[in-house]
């Protein structure tokens, strides 16, 4: 039997970084990948994950299907220099090496895509990645260059295998670096829940913006107010995400399942927990079992608490590894933000998004 996840993972992924006074750890991400390298994803039990082994940086070509020319130019000029100087305005160090360290982790992203349209996985997973805010010519919140916008660009290339994505994200920041990216892109379904941009970086998000010309209607933003947990995501998310899905008919999903909307992260303001996340991946796969033969790449994304980043990120390699989930999961009690979020939502997209 064909394995059914791959785990896309190499120790070198773990020279992204930026030193250790700064919130992105890519150690929490290496500490998920270990574990499930180390039997938490246990063929004796049935569960079926491989290991990518080694994953080279990714090549000009490939970067440029979504980056520009002179960006990569900056990356690489800054790579050669000491450390000390910023690619933003302040939140993407440069450091050396963070050329390669960057192009590893995207290519990460297009590994996977080739992996699952080349028809050897089901399913991939890409703890490194989730570098959602990273821009065509500019760095962004810790992203240096946008892994999940390279892969969905490469799937999307002149003779590339797919002609329409879903990319779904559910870190606590907006994925603007994606969205925008795309955002006239008719063949890209973007649908992001985060903490509301008057709240949070980067401030984008609003329920209004749903995308121009031939990307119209395919932008969905739900911004959540700080303090919704489970009780917003999940139903929302049941509401909202299969329909869209099913309208729009991708052939392959990415998910961007970012651990910062986790209560008790250091840098988010929602309270989502273990039992939301795992309600949320359960959805996303059987959606994509019944819209594109379960064609799903998950990456990583935020996440400031090492014990959140690790424990929920190896369930969710534990998840990818079985066609069923280990226990059945309930419905969260209803937050009253769920109407609050779908009085924006449903006149932006000029649809409505019953409950069952
Ligand atoms: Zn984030």
């Amino acid at each position: 039997m064909p394995n059914l996840g791959l785990l896309l993972w190499d120790e070198r992924l773990r020279a992204y970084d930026f030193g250790p006074g700064h919130p992105f750890q890519i150690r929490y991400r290496a500490e998920a990948a270990r574990n499930l390298g180390d039997g938490a994803a246990s063929p004796e039990r049935g569960d079926r994950l491989a290991s990518s082994g080694p994953i080279e940086p990714a090549s000009r070509e490939s970067l440029s299907r979504f980056h520009t020319a002179a960006y990569q130019d900056q990356v690489h000029e800054f790579s050669a220099r000491p450390s000390g100087s910023y690619l933003d305005g302040g939140d993407t160090p440069a450091f050396p090496g963070c050329e390669v360290a960057a192009a590893r982790v995207a290519n990460a992203a297009v590994r996977g895509l080739e992996a699952i349209s080349e028809g050897r996985f089901r399913r991939a997973f890409s703890p490194a990645g989730g570098l959602h805010h990273a821009h065509p010519d500019r760095a962004s919140g810790f992203c240096i260059y946008n892994d999940v916008a390279v892969a969905i660009a490469n799937a999307l290339r002149p003779g590339g295998p797919y002609r329409r994505v879903a990319y779904i994200d559910i870190d606590v920041h907006h994925g603007d670096g994606v969205m925008y990216g795309f955002y006239d892109e008719g063949r890209v379904l973007d649908v992001d829940f985060h903490q509301d941009g008057r709240t949070l970086f980067p401030g984008t998000g609003a329920a209004s913006e749903t995308g121009r010309n031939d990307g119209s209607g395919l932008k969905v933003n739900l911004p959540l107010p700080p303090g919704a947990g489970d009780g917003t995501l999940v139903p929302l998310f049941r509401r909202v995400v299969p329909p869209m899905v099913r309208d729009f008919r991708p052939e392959w999903i990415v998910l961007q399942h970012g651990v910062d909307g986790h209560a008790g992260d250091g840098l988010g303001g929602l309270e989502y927990s273990d039992a939301g996340y795992a309600a949320v991946l359960d959805t996303v796969l059987e959606l994509a079992q019944e819209v594109c033969g379960g064609r799903l790449l998950v990456t990583g994304g935020g996440g400031y608490d090492r014990h959140n980043v690790s424990r929920v990120l190896s369930a969710v390699g534990r998840r990818l590894a079985r066609e069923e989930p280990e226990t059945a999961l309930g419905t969260p009690e209803e937050e009253p933000w769920v109407d609050t979020v779908l009085r924006d939502l449903e006149p932006a997209l000029g649809r409505r998004f019953p409950s069952e």
